[in-house]
């Protein structure tokens, strides 16, 4: 267990706090969605609340190490004091003499907005003189960013090395509880979904769950190279060639452990990906040869749900289908009522999985809705997180 700022004294206390401001802009600069802001409002809250000083630190967009107005933090700020209902300083640079001023001048109960840390390429470099730059004057380093925590970056990692106190923020807490949770101590039966376009992804994942799962359910595209390893007929259904025999590997391995790897029963198939065209559906071993599966059937989001719904814990990740046309939406939507009904644990993750348990206007009865789409699959492979690690254990 990581500490978090909850086990931490934040009064009158220099904090800094990395959260992830990486929010879409328009081309007038506006923010278009301040989810991720709103999403870091208890930690900050809490922080300030104590009568901590808090400095905030984020990248935004791809400056690649220079200085880019177009990727300036300086609307996120503004958002934030809005949101927050007081001022929020902005800082001309995240390090140099300038910030070092600005910090020294806060009260407690302030927020300094610290400018883009990638402005600098030593931020992804995870350069140990920048990181300690960062570090200067600071009493607590908070992360806050699981999306940014699979990178081994100054702001995410080195700076730990330069300070003495490193804890985890409510949302990192919050990911790291649930996703752990699951990977740890599973309420049982675990079932974990996988969908999406390619099998070459999500690898890791599936073998580090299937060591851990009672079922393993299939779908998306990702569903066409288990059944072209199978002998099966695919049409023209979007398979890796390249990645068959991985998924053979992958049913003798499930085959050998005793974890059902189900499998699609039936598929909705077009002879092309798109809106408006003619659609039927085909069971698994007879998709034609012209046409191609963009969704699972009826059938298997019935045997899916029954899944589902016997759970103790599911963790979900991508689309059954091309659910970004209507026509084949039904297997996406279908498994985010199911696992939104379910008595279990549940947790979702994934840009697609998100947006589809938004769509069904359910994602309000999801036990955890996890942000940091790279972070979250690779935390589920098994891998460790160097933003993770660096933080102080419990
Ligand atoms: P991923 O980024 O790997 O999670 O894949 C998500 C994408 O996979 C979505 O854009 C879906 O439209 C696509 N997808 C899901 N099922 C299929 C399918 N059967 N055929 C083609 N694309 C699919």
């Amino acid at each position: 267990m990581k500490k978090s700022i909850n086990d931490v004294a934040l009064g009158g206390q220099t904090v800094f706090m990395r959260v992830d401001f990486n929010v879409p802009l328009n081309a007038e600069g506006r923010i278009t969605d301040d989810t991720r802001i709103r999403a870091s409002l208890p930690s900050i809250r809490l922080a300030l609340e104590k009568g901590a000083r808090v400095l905030l630190a984020s990248h935004l967009g791809r400056p690649k190490g220079k200085p880019k107005p177009a990727m300036s933090l300086k609307p996120a700020a503004d958002r934030l004091a809005e949101l927050l209902g007081r001022p929020v300083l902005m800082a001309p640079d995240c390090v140099g003499p300038e910030v070092a001023n600005m910090r020294s001048g806060l009260n407690d109960g302030d927020v300094l907005m610290l400018e883009n840390v990638r402005f600098h390429a030593e931020e992804e470099a995870n350069d140990a003189a920048f990181s300690a730059q960062l570090a200067e004057g600071i009493d607590i380093f908070v992360n806050d960013a699981f999306g940014s925590a699979h990178r081994a970056h100054a702001s995410t990692a080195g700076i730990t090395a330069h300070v003495k106190v490193a804890v985890s923020g409510l949302l990192m807490e919050k990911e790291l509880r649930y996703l752990g949770g699951a990977l740890e101590s599973p309420t049982r039966p675990f079932v974990a979904i996988l969908g999406g376009a390619k099998v070459s992804d999500k690898i890791g994942v599936i073998d580090n769950l299937l060591g851990k799962v009672d079922a393993l359910l299939i779908g998306g595209a990702m569903a066409y190279t288990f059944f072209r390893a199978k002998g099966y007929a695919t049409g023209r259904s979007l398979v890796e060639a390249e990645k068959v025999d991985m998924a053979a590997r992958v049913m003798k391995d499930a085959e050998s452990r005793k974890v059902p790897l189900l499998l699609p029963v039936d598929h909705v198939t077009a002879p092309e990906m798109k809106a408006g065209v003619p659609t039927k559906t085909s069971e698994a071993a007879t998709i034609d040869a012209e046409w191609m599966g963009l969704d699972i059937g009826p059938q298997s989001i019935t045997e899916f749900a029954g899944k589902i719904r016997d759970a103790g814990t599911v963790v979900w990740n991508g689309p059954m289908g091309v659910f970004e046309i209507d026509s084949f939406a039904a297997g996406t939507i279908g498994v985010a009522r199911a696992v939104a009904a379910s008595a279990a644990t549940t947790i979702v993750g994934g840009g697609d999985s998100i947006s589809a348990v938004e769509k069904a206007g359910v994602a309000d009865e999801i036990t955890h809705i996890s942000t940091g789409g790279g972070a979250s699959l690779e935390f589920l492979s098994g891998d460790k997180l160097p933003g993770v690690e660096a933080l102080n254990d419990r």
